[in-house]
């Protein structure tokens, strides 16, 4: 086990983006040698053995931890994007918000059926869009061997939706 405290590159930002949420800045995380190196090696270490050919990770903060966790796998990283910055053929995924549903999208030959997908993301608190990527990565035909996250909110309950969904592992640092 490591003896790194990733929580310390974390920093609260209290009514961030809007009054009564409790906003969790992951850039300092990012910007630290060390807290990278660490987080990134934690998620590849953690599925190393999972035989992960593609890691998915969404716009934006998907892109920063997903892709040093594929490159550390030997695996390929492919983006889910919000709606119109693909330049070819999409799969479409809707998904829940607060208020609203928004949508993800994948390039139809990102994944294949001989695909095993790990979704990473810095934060999973509803789950949705996890979950939302996930299905992306099954209408391209692929299958989903896990998920990762830095951080988890625990307090809203994101394993009980990717639950109902998912019964692969759901590994988190924070
Ligand atoms: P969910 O779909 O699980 O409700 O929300 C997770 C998504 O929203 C992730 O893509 C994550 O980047 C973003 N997100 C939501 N809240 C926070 C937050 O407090 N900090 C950061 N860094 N990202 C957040």
């Amino acid at each position: 086990m490591s003896t790194v405290d990733l929580e310390k590159y974390i920093i609260d930002i209290p009514d961030y983006p809007e009054p009564g949420v409790i906003f969790k800045d992951i850039t300092p995380l990012m910007a630290s040698p060390e807290g990278l190196h660490e987080a990134v090696d934690q998620i590849a270490d953690h599925f190393k053995d999972a035989g992960v050919t593609k890691v998915m990770g969404a716009e934006a903060r998907g892109f920063l931890i997903g892709a040093p966790v594929a490159y550390r796998l030997g695996a390929g990283f492919v983006p889910a994007r919000k709606p119109g910055k693909l330049p070819r053929e999409v799969y479409t995924q809707d998904y829940a918000l607060e208020y609203g549903t928004d949508e993800l999208q994948m390039h139809k030959d990102a994944v294949t059926a001989d695909d095993r997908v790990l979704i990473v993301d810095d934060l999973v608190a509803t789950g949705g869009t996890a979950v939302a990527t996930a299905k992306l990565a099954l209408q391209g035909g692929a299958t989903v061997v896990g998920f990762s996250f830095v951080l988890e909110l625990e307090f809203l309950n994101p394993r009980k939706v990717i639950g109902e969904e998912f019964d692969q592992d759901v590994f988190t640092l924070i």
